[in-house]
């Protein structure tokens, strides 16, 4: 009689955990993620972020998110941003390869100048690589120290087209009037010579978007006759609006946001 009590109280209680065994199981998501460190969820957001505002998706942001400080430093000194900007030359390379050009001297190429032909990471280092707010004087006074760097797979585009007979047409939204003559000579002492023009922005477009600015100069070329093959900027102002040209091609820069 005991040993059947104790036998009924075993199988009650092999039942009581299976039950509770069984809940635990039905409450795992078939989803759920393993051992994911803070540091890989920042990364994993980070990265989405950065996708997010290089696909265009996020607009109008001013800052980069403070939590992605590490990992914007880490892209853009680890090596991927340049992997990135010269795989996207690549792409634009093998299209160039594929364009007759006319004897007429019309085919023309339109490139952005910051963060396209030269770099302003250095001074955005100093700016936290964008977590800090866009500072109009104090970029204004890196600007004039003329010392930007080129993008090196940039200038071999450069290099090329300019070789290749395209008339390349440098565009930016600097101030011609402050920012002139030290542009022209930071671009001069990266070797970027040969190109047809550089434009920048004068009185008459102060306070003008630069998608406003930037269609009225692409306008005016195509009212000169000429043929737009290619656009290449870090902005998608730059890529936006009228006369865009027959492609565009978006360069990475996760550091800011020009409207
Ligand atoms: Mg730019």
């Amino acid at each position: 009689m005991f040993n059947a009590m104790a036998q009924r109280l075993q199988e009650l209680m092999v039942l009581f955990f299976l039950a509770i065994f069984s809940k635990a199981v039905a409450g795992l998501k078939p989803y759920a993620r393993a051992n994911i460190t803070p540091d890989t969820a920042i990364n994993n957001y980070c990265l989405s972020w950065r996708l997010a505002v290089e696909t265009n998706n996020v607009r109008g942001w001013r800052t980069v998110p403070v939590q992605c400080l590490r990992y914007i430093e880490a892209y853009m000194l680890g090596g991927q941003y340049e992997r990135d900007v010269e795989f996207i030359t690549e792409q634009i390379l093998s299209y160039v390869s594929g364009i007759d050009l006319a004897d007429d001297g019309l085919d023309a190429w339109i490139l952005d100048v910051d963060d396209t032909c030269i770099s302003n990471m250095f001074y955005y280092k100093g700016k936290r690589y964008g977590c800090d707010p866009y500072d109009p004087a104090g970029f204004k006074a890196w600007a004039l120290m003329g010392g930007c760097p080129a993008i090196p797979p940039v200038f071999r585009l450069f290099r090329n087209l300019v070789e290749t007979g395209f008339k390349v047409f440098l565009v930016t939204g600097r101030d011609q009037e402050t920012l002139g003559q030290a542009t022209v000579d930071n671009l001069h002492s990266q070797g970027f010579i040969g190109y047809e023009r550089l434009i920048l922005r004068t009185a008459s477009y102060k306070g003008q978007s630069a998608v406003t600015f930037k269609s009225d100069i692409r306008r005016q070329l195509v009212e000169e006759g000429y043929r737009i093959w290619g656009n290449v900027g870090d902005q998608w102002s730059d890529l936006q609006g009228e006369f865009l040209g027959n492609r565009t091609f978006k360069l990475p820069n996760p550091m800011y946001f020009v409207p």
